[in-house]
């Protein structure tokens, strides 16, 4: 099925092609471009060897259209983006920026939560409907 990913600051597409297209930076502040896969679950990501990371280093996520950083607001750890489906419903999808931490969240706008990864327990916020609900859409 086809889903778009869309920056929550321009609403500009960043999935081209079979993956989802991000700037990033290490702690050293080197940049590069990260390439992860579209579906949830699936860590699959591609990178040129010279942007190097460490396991258990904080990435830093920006747009590659509009450079805002892609950090959410509300937990420090995790990247936000907007997945859009072939029906224009909207996710709220979130996951872990530290590299080698396996955690990604769904969320819909009835604040049901799909969580995906062997490390997604680490973020129990997303156990919480009525603490979840009042961030939904402050990112
Ligand atoms: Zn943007």
């Amino acid at each position: 099925m086809q889903k778009y990913y869309i920056c929550p600051e321009c609403k500009g597409h960043l999935k081209v092609g079979e993956y989802i297209i991000f700037a990033a930076k290490n702690q050293k502040k080197e940049s590069g471009l990260l390439l992860l896969h579209p579906k949830i679950g699936n860590y699959d990501s591609i990178k040129h060897p010279s942007f190097k990371h460490r396991k258990g280093e904080a990435i830093d996520f920006y747009c590659p259209l509009c450079n805002a950083s892609l950090v959410s607001r509300f937990d420090k750890n995790l990247v936000h983006v907007i997945m859009m489906d072939k029906d224009k419903m909207e996710y709220d999808i979130y996951f872990s920026r530290i590299a080698g931490e396996l955690s990604t969240y769904k969320v819909s706008d009835d604040s049901t939560v799909m969580s995906a990864g062997e490390h997604s327990h680490r973020y129990t916020f997303f156990r919480i409907p009525d603490k979840l609900k009042k961030y939904l859409h402050s990112g």
